[in-house]
């Protein structure tokens, strides 16, 4: 039997280069190696608050952008979390396993919550749902960027907390990061991850956005003061660009050194440009294409979660048995 992988993406706004080189790019390439499950977390982006209609098309959107990038829906199941009732389910028992202070000493938490008036208690409990989501599957290998190590490393406690407490009941996962582009950083603010849900034209380059204006996001980027390329100890805007080439790109470390040394920003910025348009393009056309006809991302979708619910009501069971909750049999 293939180990399963699991991975979750949210749809909070449009997908950018950043989940791309973090996590997307991986998911395709890795996909028919294993049993493989990728979800469009919408319960997850109910932490913060979403307007409705937007939500909604943006599950849509990026349904559509995942087969786009090779989302292979015949091999891997894609799957909307809120259409599988067991991840929520499952979230609510591993809750009662996981001490408050754990989730207090969450990085994302303290980051997201220090924007909020009143904190909602969905954004407290978002990694012990993120553990659910992996665990309801007993999947073994998680593709994320490095903003998840963390939760990641969590859902692997709680699980363990859960075995030890009611007897082994789940797979430990473990965390598959890309060697290169596991965090990109905003071209705005190279001291800040790229993210959907932070404002600004210039931070993010969308999956989707029209060519022109990804050039123009990439000439804008934020370098500094030095002349050129300084290959050893590049400041953080210049070495987030090389990251996004060579991430794009695929380049030995040495091809990189010596094509880029003491290059002027002008040039570079205009070499990772087409780099990105390079992959970027091509994405946007098949994109197009699948999304031409308007009942197929519906229909990928329903298959999705009937393909894996059998396995999630499963392991429900499993919990429940194994904590001596009431079931039927
Ligand atoms: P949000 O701002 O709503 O949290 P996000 O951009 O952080 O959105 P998520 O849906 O939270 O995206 O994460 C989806 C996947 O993309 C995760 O595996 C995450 O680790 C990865 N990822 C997110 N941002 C980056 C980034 N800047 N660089 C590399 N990987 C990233
Ligand atoms: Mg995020």
């Amino acid at each position: 039997m293939k180990a399963r992988v699991l991975s979750g993406i949210q749809p909070t706004g449009s997908p950018h280069i950043g989940n791309y080189l973090g996590a997307l790019k991986n998911w395709a390439k890795i996909q028919y190696d294993y049993d493989s499950i990728y979800c469009i977390v919408d319960l997850h982006a109910i932490t913060l608050y979403q307007d409705p209609k937007e939500l909604r098309s943006k599950i849509f959107e990026l349904a559509g952008t995942l087969l786009a990038i090779g989302i292979d829906p015949k091999h891997s199941a894609l799957v909307v979390q809120s259409s599988v009732p067991e991840h929520a389910e499952l979230a609510w028992m591993l809750t009662c396993v996981t001490p408050v202070g754990w989730l207090e000493r969450m990085t994302q938490y303290k980051a997201k919550s220090e924007a909020q008036e009143s904190i909602g208690d969905g954004l407290l409990q978002y990694p012990v749902l993120m553990a659910a989501d992996i665990l309801l599957y007993q999947a073994g290998i998680v593709p994320v960027g490095d903003d998840q190590s963390q939760h990641l490393e969590l859902a692997r406690d709680i699980a363990q907390r859960f075995n030890s407490l009611y007897g082994e009941t789940f797979v430990m996962p473990a965390t598959r990061l890309p060697s290169v582009g596991a965090r990109i950083m905003g071209l705005d603010d190279p001291e800040k991850k790229m993210s959907k849900s932070t404002a600004g034209t210039g931070h993010a380059i969308g999956l989707l956005d029209a060519p022109d204006a990804i050039r123009k996001k990439i000439m804008r980027s934020t370098t500094d003061s030095q002349p050129g390329v300084n290959i050893e100890n590049p400041g953080a805007g210049v070495r987030n660009l090389l990251t996004i080439f060579q991430a794009f790109m695929d380049w030995p470390d040495d091809q990189m050194q010596q094509h880029f040394a003491g290059m002027r920003y002008g040039d570079l910025k205009k070499q990772v440009a087409e780099a990105v348009l390079a992959k970027v393009e091509p994405i946007q056309a098949r994109y197009r294409e699948i999304t031409a006809d308007p009942g197929y991302v519906a229909k990928v979708l329903e298959e999705g979660a009937a393909r894996v619910t059998p396995l999630a009501r499963e392991t429900v069971q499993k919990a429940k048995k194994a904590m001596g909750l009431f079931t039927a049999d």
